[in-house]
């Protein structure tokens, strides 16, 4: 038998809560995330890459501290 089924997990679909298109949540990462205690992905992929974008901005921003005071 091949080894791509991860014994307990199969691949699903869920519905992401940003833009209600659902997502394929694959077998291993559900065992990933049942290892790690997490809680069951809300957002796709490509809007959880959008959130990590607004919250962090392409990249760190060197704001130059201590203004002239
Ligand atoms: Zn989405």
């Amino acid at each position: 038998m091949p080894g791509d089924r991860i014994e307990g997990f199969n691949d699903k679909y869920l519905d992401c809560v940003e833009c209600a298109c659902p997502f394929l949540w694959t077998a291993s990462e559900q065992r990933f995330f049942h290892a790690k205690q997490l809680q069951t992905p809300r957002r796709c992929p490509s809007c959880r890459e959008a959130r990590k974008r607004t919250i962090n901005p392409s990249g760190p921003q060197e704001a130059p501290r201590g203004g002239g005071r």
